[in-house]
């Protein structure tokens, strides 16, 4: 095999991955090098996404949500069950053959696009020279016109708390508990602490989230945050905020984690812990002398607006560099680098990403807050759309949430669109596309939306920046 790319790619996430594939549909010769190994040993690509993130994540969250919805939901559609029980070996069996499915299908995606595919570590050398060591040992260098860098990130750890594999854990160990634990607490509720938490507590575990910020998703439209935190309390999510963790200790009646509110100084016993506090870049060997690849302080690889490193010719995508660590930014990323590379037009569009969160209801924007257009002292105009009112939301018994859109008001600009509710995170897809051809609130309001269906909250809540909503009274 040759020892020459046009292109190595150092991780094979949802940012490498695709950039390889891309460099491959490209007639560009490219590797792909991930050093992935699951607990049985096994390799993998795919990265923190397939492997223990958002995949097994979102395999759980449905499973979880299915026991609840049958448990509380289904006798009101008239459907009786005769008792309602839930097997977590059965939830996490089907969840390890969706990451299964998942991550092999990036070999024969690879197969097809050309790319060679290597497994084992990586690190850059100067003069986009690229060590690879197999996992057999083996050892060898490599020579690239380009390499990208998609290193990703690692669980942040918590000072004062030690991970034991098992009592506590981070978000990969949540994942895979084999049963419910009693009491549970969450450390962190952001994304993946509320979406970790809401997957046991809908299994029946007492769980208690401390927060240290006080405010909970301070990221959100404030408006969202409420109502998130209504349906959270609501569901037994015991949400505490500005709650800091001191430390954490196994003994033998549990985990005793140690906080401080508003109150002063706290102890929660529990049996398991779950440190979700937040990610940080991993870039652990990944770069020999000389490279000319920066970090920055807070340990993200330095690169410009179109993922340029300082070293000519050697570029770095994903969670390892600056922006939300978000997957699809990853890939968005990946998939532009491989463009430019072949000399063709890549480019991001920072403002359009929309964040989701899997919760119930689901939780998903795009643009500004409108905390944020405030304090940019713009002039807006507001149109929310409460799915209370919507045919299909009653039909489907889910009509909590509502929709919400923020114009200029001069210009009419779409700046953001907030959604809580059913399918949010599907619903989020008509505005990001809306925000990316920077339409107005108007071209919303003139296309058409099938009835019944969810998005035509989307369509009223537009209709309703200009007091115009057909299906709610205008204020
Ligand atoms: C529980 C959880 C749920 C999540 N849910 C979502 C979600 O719903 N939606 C979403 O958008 N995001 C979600 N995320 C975040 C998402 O997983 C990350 O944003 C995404 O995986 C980042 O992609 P990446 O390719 O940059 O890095 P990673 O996915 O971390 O991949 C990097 C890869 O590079 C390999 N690697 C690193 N260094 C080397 C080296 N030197 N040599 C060889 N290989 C190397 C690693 O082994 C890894 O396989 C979730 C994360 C977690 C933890």
């Amino acid at each position: 095999m040759s020892e020459n790319f046009d292109v190595i790619v150092i991780g094979g996430g949802p940012a490498g991955y695709p950039a390889a594939i891309r460099a491959g549909q490209n007639k560009l010769s490219v590797a792909c090098i991930d050093e992935w190994k699951n607990r049985d040993g096994s390799t993998a690509f795919g990265g923190t996404c397939l492997n223990a993130g958002c995949i097994p994540s979102k395999a759980l969250l449905e499973s979880s949500e299915l026991y609840h919805r049958a448990l509380h939901e289904f006798a009101v559609h008239g459907v009786k069950l005769d008792g309602v029980a839930f097997d977590v070996g059965a939830m996490q069996k089907r969840k390890a053959g969706i990451v299964r499915q998942s991550t092999a299908g990036i070999l024969a995606l690879f197969k097809g696009a050309g790319v060679t595919a290597l497994t084992g570590h990586g690190r850059l050398l100067a003069g986009r020279k690229v060590e690879f060591i197999g996992h057999d040992g083996s050892k060898r260098t490599l020579q690239a016109k380009h390499v990208v860098l998609a290193s990703g990130s690692e669980p942040m750890p918590l000072r004062g708390v030690t991970f034991d594999g098992d009592r506590i854990v981070d978000s990969w160990g949540a994942l895979d508990f084999t049963e419910v634990p009693k009491r549970l607490c969450v450390i962190g509720a952001g994304v993946i602490g509320l979406e970790l938490g809401s997957v046991w507590r809908r299994l029946g575990a007492e769980t208690v989230v401390l927060e240290a910020l006080p405010q909970l998703l301070p990221m959100a439209d404030a408006q969202l945050a409420k109502e998130a935190a209504r349906h959270f309390k609501k569901q037994g999510l015991d949400i505490r905020l500005g709650a800091k963790v001191s430390g954490a200790a196994i003994e033998k009646d549990g985990v005793h984690v140690s906080y401080t509110d508003g109150q002063g100084a706290q102890t929660l016993v529990v049996d398991r812990l779950i440190v979700a506090i937040g990610r940080r870049p991993f870039t652990k060997d990944l770069l020999g002398d000389g490279t000319g690849v920066v970090l920055d302080e807070r340990g993200f690889i330095q690169v410009d607006d179109h993922c340029r490193t300082g070293a000519e010719g050697v570029w770095a995508v994903g969670d390892c560099v600056r922006g939300p660590m978000l997957a699809h930014k990853g890939k968005e990323e990946g998939v532009a680098v491989a463009d430019l590379i072949a000399g063709q037009y890549g480019h991001v569009n920072y403002k359009t990403i929309p964040s989701v969160i899997y919760t119930a209801p689901e939780i998903a924007w795009v643009g500004q807050t409108e905390e944020q257009v405030k304090a940019a002292g713009r002039t807006y105009k507001t149109g929310s759309f409460p799915f209370a009112a919507s045919g299909r939301a009653r039909a489907m018994e889910a009509g909590a949430g509502f929709c919400k859109v923020i114009a200029d008001a001069g210009s009419d600009e779409i700046l953001g669109i907030h959604i809580i509710g059913p399918m949010a995170g599907e619903l989020i897809a008509e505005a990001v596309l809306a925000m990316e051809y920077s339409a107005s609130s108007e071209d919303l309001q003139r296309t058409i939306h099938a009835h019944p269906t969810l998005s035509e909250a989307v369509h009223e809540a537009a209709l309703a920046v200009d007091k115009r909503a057909i299906d709610i009274p205008n204020r």
